[in-house]
């Protein structure tokens, strides 16, 4: 099927986006990768009457270091990422979750900005920011705010952007010094979108261990405190100690009501507990030291 008819607007800088997007109202849409949107429009499911695409400002493809936190800006790809041409919070953290997303066309033009707003629960960067706490900044003509992606996901393919309000960047937090960091996707075939996929960061020095389980039909499930997963021993040496039992119990609990569902999302829960493995420091950043 093709789109309905729309206009094609291509700004070059972040104001000149946001005024358009703030004429547009309703009829506007942005446009980064194309990745989502493309299919949409194709299906008509999305009819807009302008589609901005803002994959060449400038300003949105920054990145850098602000204090202890990575900066993002929205319209980075997932190949950027992969091929390592932005800092990375740790040795591989982010280049191993982006090369792990679709296929190389895909990553080539998928953005992270496209991706967070698209808001799939089995999008690999919604699950991953969220185990690494990171927050969304937006802007729109009028003003800038900054949301915890926590709440900037509100469901399955919705977020909290206003009308007018697109993601400029994001804001990851570094990797905790001796911090250790799990995760698993599981699809049928490599490319494919993941049915079960987890997060998690184990801190041992502050007792922390955060998970998170996405692919489920809501907005991907936040374990603030994971060890009561693990039984009641804290030590390190616990990770071993996966209680299946209060796992499943949790995702009952979060309305995953299907057994067999629970037993594969907690199964890849586990793996990625195990498979967790220590985090240096990225070495752009040793090396400013
Ligand atoms: C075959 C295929 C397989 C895929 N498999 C996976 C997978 O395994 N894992 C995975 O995580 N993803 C997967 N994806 C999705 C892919 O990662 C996309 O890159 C991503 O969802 C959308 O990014 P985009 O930049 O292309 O956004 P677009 O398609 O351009 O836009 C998507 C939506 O976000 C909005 N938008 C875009 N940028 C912004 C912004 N800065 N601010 C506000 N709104 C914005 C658009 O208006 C639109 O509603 C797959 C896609 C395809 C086509």
């Amino acid at each position: 099927m093709k789109p309905a008819r729309f206009a094609l607007a291509r700004p070059r800088d972040l104001e000149t986006a946001l005024s358009l997007l703030a004429e547009a109202g309703e009829a506007g849409k942005i446009m980064a990768g194309g990745q989502s949107l493309g299919p949409m429009l194709n299906l008509r499911l999305v009819e807009p009457e302008l589609v901005i695409d803002i994959a060449g400002i400038e300003e949105l493809r920054r990145f850098g270091h602000e204090g202890d936190r990575l900066v993002i800006g929205a319209c980075i790809t997932h190949a950027d990422i992969e091929d390592g041409r932005v800092p990375d919070i740790g040795d591989g953290v982010l280049a191993r979750v982006a090369s792990g997303i679709a296929y190389r066309a895909v990553r080539n033009r998928g953005t992270l900005g496209g991706s967070l707003a698209h808001a799939d629960p089995a999008a690999d960067w919604l699950t991953t920011l969220m185990a690494l706490d990171a927050m969304v900044e937006v802007a729109s003509k009028a003003a800038r705010r900054r949301v915890p992606l926590g709440s900037f996901v509100t469901g399955a393919l919705a977020t909290a952007l206003e009308p007018g309000e697109l993601i400029t960047a994001l804001h990851v937090p570094a990797i905790a010094k001796g911090a250790r960091f799990g995760f698993v996707k599981h699809c049928r075939k490599v490319g494919e979108f993941a049915h079960a996929m987890s997060a998690v960061v184990i801190d041992p020095e502050r007792d922390r261990l955060r998970a998170v389980t996405g692919a489920i039909d809501a907005p991907p499930l936040v374990i603030e405190d994971a060890h009561a997963l693990l039984g009641k021993t804290r030590s390190s040496g616990s990770v071993r100690r996966f209680d299946p039992g209060i796992v499943d119990a949790a995702f009952q609990t979060a309305g995953i009501e299907d057994a067999v569902d629970r037993h594969v999302h907690a199964t890849v829960l586990r793996r990625a507990i195990e498979n967790a493995w220590p985090v240096m420091p990225d070495r752009s950043r040793r090396q400013a030291a």
